[in-house]
């Protein structure tokens, strides 16, 4: 089958010809029909310092996939031959004692698809069946294909009660547009967004932002008081891993707001922590995706009108995987997919 493979240390991807993978007893085989790109393989494509620590190589690439099961090993019985799945990318031990208090997002051991272990930039993928989600046929493919992301978005964006409330978002990438989406269709009041890209704001107000800014504290409160805006944002959302963002979020926020950090900074971040305490927030990291209530909510969330479909801006045969990652090294764009 061809896939795309991190051969070794270095820069770059090579799309090569490799065996299919066999299914232990506790997986499935997934034929891939759409991929979707994310941050992380510009990571692992570019050899950074996180890549050299964290990937495994020979790998294939990829974790955002959705495909049909082509074959089950012997020990799978919720899964049948036929079903179209999305994969969930973080591969849980099961058995340590997050696993077993039933809360798998934070395991100690989890290992990653696409970085850890062959992923699905190619024409066939396995991963455990319990990571293999069934996707409804309401949801189109290519949906299915950024279900993970999205699926960030939802997580980071459902930790907090946002009805009538006043949120930040800092980085209108993909994922901080899908969570101003997200923001807007449970019900909050204000949604201001930052970035530094100005089509990105745009696209975060097609998708329910109410207003996009450049960051920083002085367009941040000039937009504030054009809202009406007196006291603070009740709810920040970091998604950018910028520690200016940060800063923004900690001078703006009210008194008792609450902070979800899901961009990864790429050092230490310095920030004064005394707005912590003086203002009582409450802080919390997200990474990744509930297993699998997040899933659940997001799929729930597109079937009752939540749109994120104009996030997908580029498609490309796996073939000119090259072009597309230039596309987002260039940062143009939102969610490239690669067909397979
Ligand atoms: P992205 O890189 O496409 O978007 C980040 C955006 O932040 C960009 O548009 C950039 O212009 C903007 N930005 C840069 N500096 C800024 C600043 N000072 N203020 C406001 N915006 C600024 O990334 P994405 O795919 O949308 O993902 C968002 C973040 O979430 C990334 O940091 C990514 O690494 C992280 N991430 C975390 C998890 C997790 O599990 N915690 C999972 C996926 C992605
Ligand atoms: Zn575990």
């Amino acid at each position: 089958m061809k896939a795309l493979v991190k051969t070794g240390p270095g820069h770059g991807f090579s799309l090569s010809e490799i065996d299919r993978p066999v299914p232990r007893s506790d997986e499935v085989l997934i034929k891939v029909s759409h991929a979707a790109i994310c941050g992380t393989d510009l990571h692992i494509y570019e050899w950074d310092d996180w890549a050299r620590d964290a990937v495994r190589t020979p790998v294939v690439v990829g974790h955002e996939f959705v495909g049909t099961v082509v074959e089950i090993g012997d020990q799978v019985e919720q899964i049948e031959i036929g079903t179209r799945v999305a994969g969930e990318g973080h591969v849980t031990c099961g058995h340590c004692r997050n696993c077993r208090a039933g809360k798998g997002h934070l395991c100690r051991n989890t290992i990653s698809v696409g970085i850890q272990r062959d992923g699905g930039f190619a024409e066939y993928v396995a991963i455990p069946a319990a990571n293999a989600y069934p996707v409804p046929a309401e949801v189109p493919d290519e949906l299915a294909a950024i279900l993970d992301p999205l699926g960030n978005a939802v997580h980071t964006v459902l930790s907090f009660d946002l009805v009538g409330e006043d949120v930040l978002i800092t980085g209108a990438g993909p994922i901080g547009q899908m969570a101003a989406a997200i923001c807007r269709h449970v019900g909050a009041r204000h949604i201001v967004i930052t970035d530094p890209v100005p089509d990105r704001l745009r696209m975060a107000e097609r998708l329910g932002a109410t207003r996009g800014v450049e960051p920083g504290e002085n367009s941040l409160r000039e937009v504030m008081a054009t809202l009406g805006m007196i006291e603070g944002f009740d709810v920040a959302f970091e998604m950018s891993g910028s520690p200016a963002a940060l800063s923004d979020i900690l001078s703006l926020s009210n008194h008792g707001a609450k902070v979800g950090l899901l961009g990864l900074f790429s050092g230490s971040a310095m920030v004064d922590l005394n707005n912590i305490i003086f203002k009582g927030l409450t802080v919390k990291g997200i990474y990744g995706r509930e297993m699998f209530g997040t899933w659940y909510k997001a799929v729930s969330l597109l079937n009752s009108g939540l749109a994120v479909q104009p996030v997908i801006t580029h498609r490309f045969p796996l073939e000119q995987y090259e072009a597309a990652m230039a596309l987002l090294r260039a940062g143009e764009g939102g969610k490239i997919l690669l067909e397979l």
